[in-house]
């Protein structure tokens, strides 16, 4: 049988698994196999060439059994239905990993930013607040940055509303830039999240991070500071990629060099002569391969030719179930998308907590939170899987899809 590349249908497979050992019977399934609310748009944008184009958009609500809703909006080419209710899924369970007082919502434009000037960004950002205007709000369904959307764009979403509203309303959206009520430490917050992970599953299996090699799929948001937050460790970062190609030195890259060539969609090694590809940057010789960049990377195909010893999926939905299986029983600690890219969301709630009672912290306060959600969280999904003896993704979703069922059960939905 062709392994199962739908993200949407995957996520409800294991989502399935994990309420049936939690003890939870088929209409638990049911309500929660799909988002509560799915929200399409057309959004009718004036280009800087005079003419108008049509954008489809989409918001997913997936579950708001524990609270409002939360999760990012990415502009992207490949964005489709199936792929924001899934992603409104892992929100859910991201939420309830990292145990924050929200469902899982996520939202998507089909569009290439790369080729958009920035007025046209901001009125397709605009047109998008104002379409789903009716189910977003700072107490219903909190957006947030997501894969090419940035601070800037929360800005314009969140002046949108706020106009709309009538008043100035920063807890409507998260990842905002500082000046606009953003949190200190919103922007690496995902990528700390993910080094907290790795020094985690780190001490499960010996490695020291001094001298570790790493991998590094994506040089995005997520991958860009953590290729920094490594370095800095003194982990030596071996390879990194881009959607264009990899670079690889097994004595190390020079991450700061490479940091600043960037560009704002982490587009790097197109100024290099010497790469290889994604794929040969997945199967390298390493102790810990990050995947951060995109869906589907490590499949059936692969997942026998990686050699690296922990896998911390920093992206979201990077490894097939298949693969999850095949990596698993090769011994390998897989540390998945729903838990390892927790700390974004985790500092998104940071910034509506502080938006909504007008107090700012210092970034000390912020990490030092971020940090104690993070580790209880990995020895929570650790923990589950060692003791029933399943791979860590399964243990990840029982623990957190178990807050959003039970919420259901006591509202008497189900
Ligand atoms: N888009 C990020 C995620 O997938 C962050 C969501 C948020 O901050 O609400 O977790």
């Amino acid at each position: 049988m062709a392994e199962n590349l739908n993200l949407f249908t995957s996520t409800q497979e294991v989502v399935k698994e994990a309420l049936n050992k939690l003890g939870y019977d088929e209409a638990m399934y049911e309500l929660l196999k799909e988002p509560l609310r799915l929200l399409k748009v057309r959004i009718p944008v004036k280009m800087d060439d005079g003419t108008t184009q049509v954008f489809t958009g989409y918001r997913a609500q997936h579950s708001d059994a524990v609270g409002p809703t939360k999760g990012g909006v990415r502009f992207h080419p490949m964005v489709s239905e199936d792929e924001v209710k899934a992603l409104s899924m892992w929100m859910t369970l991201k939420c309830g990993i990292v145990d924050l007082p929200y469902g899982g919502g996520k939202g998507g434009i089909i569009c290439d930013p790369r080729q958009m000037s920035m007025g046209e960004l901001e009125r397709l950002s605009r047109g998008y607040v104002r379409a789903i205007s009716q189910i977003v709000g700072p107490t219903k369904d909190i957006p947030a940055p997501d894969v090419f959307t940035n601070a800037q764009i929360m800005a314009w979403m969140m002046d949108e509303y706020s106009r709309m509203d009538e008043f100035n309303s920063p807890g409507f959206i998260t990842g905002k830039p500082l000046v606009l009520g953003g949190s200190k430490g919103r922007d690496r917050a995902t990528a700390e999240g993910v080094t907290i992970v790795i020094q985690e599953a780190a001490k499960k299996r010996n490695i020291d991070i001094k001298g570790a090699r790493v991998v590094i799929q994506g040089f995005g948001n997520a991958g860009s500071f953590l290729a920094k937050f490594m370095s800095d460790l003194g982990a030596k970062v071996i390879g990194i990629s881009d959607a264009y190609g990899a670079l690889h030195d097994p004595n190390g890259l020079d991450i700061d060099y490479l940091l600043d060539r960037r560009d704002s969609f982490g587009t790097v090694t197109t100024l290099f002569e010497n790469t290889i590809t994604n794929q040969e940057l997945l199967e390298l010789d390493c102790d810990i391969l990050v995947p951060a960049a995109i869906e589907n990377q490590i499949t059936a195909e692969n997942a026998h030719n990686i050699k690296a010893t922990i896998v911390v999926e920093a992206a979201n939905g990077p490894t097939t179930s298949e693969a999850t299986k095949i990596l698993t029983e090769r011994g390998i600690l897989l540390v998945p998308d729903v838990l390892a890219s927790a700390g974004g969301v985790t500092v998104s709630y940071f910034e509506w907590v502080q938006n909504n009672m007008g107090y700012y912290w210092e970034e000390e306060e912020v990490q030092e939170k971020l940090y104690k959600k993070m580790v209880d969280s990995f020895e929570a999904v650790y923990t589950t899987a060692t003791t029933r003896n399943i791979d860590m993704r399964l243990a990840a979703y029982m623990v957190g899809v178990r807050r959003t069922a039970e919420a259901s059960r006591f509202r008497g939905w189900v």
